[in-house]
């Protein structure tokens, strides 16, 4: 992919599935470094209270005065004020921690809950390319202030046993987001995560997968190896921990099939 002299607007992402441990927050760091070095600026937005995303790049959550939840919730403040730079030449982290969970209870009483963060994102689009919603494992109203604030949907999904189980109830919240909050949201793509070749297993659960969703499946797999878990500790994305590793090669892969796919319109 060729480098782009500017910037902006950005296509905005939501990286989604109300189940925990599918790869989520590890997709959202891997396949923003892979975009950020493509030359794409790129925000990261942990929207999930546990801080997975911030800790995954070598954020304390609980050290911070700032974070989304702030952003939410208070009027006048600016998002370069809760913003933090990362490691990654071009890519930016909105930080969260246990505060956005009171952000779920708060917002229900506000005017238009459901558009709170793509009210707080708007005045960002334009110093970024793509800016990836790393959600919590829940339907709740964060979640649907992702989907509302997206222009698309990546959903990861293990190749495991249960994968298809809930997908159904996902579709679902996509589509009623659609119809009722943001007709122009679409599914990018179903991406396989936790891949083992070696196993039969995992080669069947992928062939349903793309038995039952066809073309919305990214062609990139992603393999399960040791490498991501010791990313998280490291604090850094695998494009740099382990620059020429499977992992960081299929996230790349993944990062040519979101430009070739989701270009922004
Ligand atoms: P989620 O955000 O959906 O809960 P995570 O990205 O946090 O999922 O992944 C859950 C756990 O699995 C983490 O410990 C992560 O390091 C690990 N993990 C993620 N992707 C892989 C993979 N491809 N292979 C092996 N372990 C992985
Ligand atoms: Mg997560």
């Amino acid at each position: 992919p060729s480098p782009l002299g500017e910037h902006g607007p950005a296509r905005i992402i939501a990286m989604c599935n109300q189940k925990g441990g599918v790869g989520k927050t590890t997709s959202t760091i891997n396949l923003g470094a892979a975009l950020a070095e493509y030359g794409r600026r790129v925000l990261l937005v942990d929207f999930d209270p546990q801080g997975a995303l911030s800790v995954g790049l070598g954020v304390n959550p609980m050290e911070l005065d700032l974070t989304v939840y702030n952003l939410l919730m208070e009027r006048g403040l600016t998002a370069d004020e809760v913003l933090l730079k990362t490691a990654v030449p071009g890519m930016d982290l909105l930080p969260s921690n246990i505060d956005l969970s009171a952000a779920e209870v708060q917002l229900v009483s506000e005017v238009a809950r459901e558009s709170a963060l793509a009210r707080a994102l708007k005045p960002l689009m334009n110093d970024y390319d793509y800016v990836i919603i790393d959600c919590q494992p829940s339907l709740g109203l964060l979640t649907v202030n992702a989907l509302t604030a997206a222009h698309s949907v990546i959903v990861p999904l293990e190749c495991e046993f249960f994968a298809l189980r809930g997908v159904a109830l996902l579709t679902e919240t996509i589509e009623k987001v659609c119809e009722r909050l943001n007709p122009d949201l679409r599914l990018d793509g179903i991406l396989a995560t936790m891949y083992d070749s070696r196993t039969v297993h995992s080669r069947e659960v992928l062939a349903r997968v793309v038995e039952a969703f066809g073309e919305h499946v990214f062609h990139t797999v992603i393999g399960r190896t040791v490498r991501f878990p010791e990313t998280t500790v490291a604090g850094e994305p695998i494009t740099t921990y382990a620059s020429n590793s499977v992992g960081a090669a299929a996230y790349r892969q993944l990062a040519r099939e979101v430009l070739a796919r989701c270009h922004v319109e």
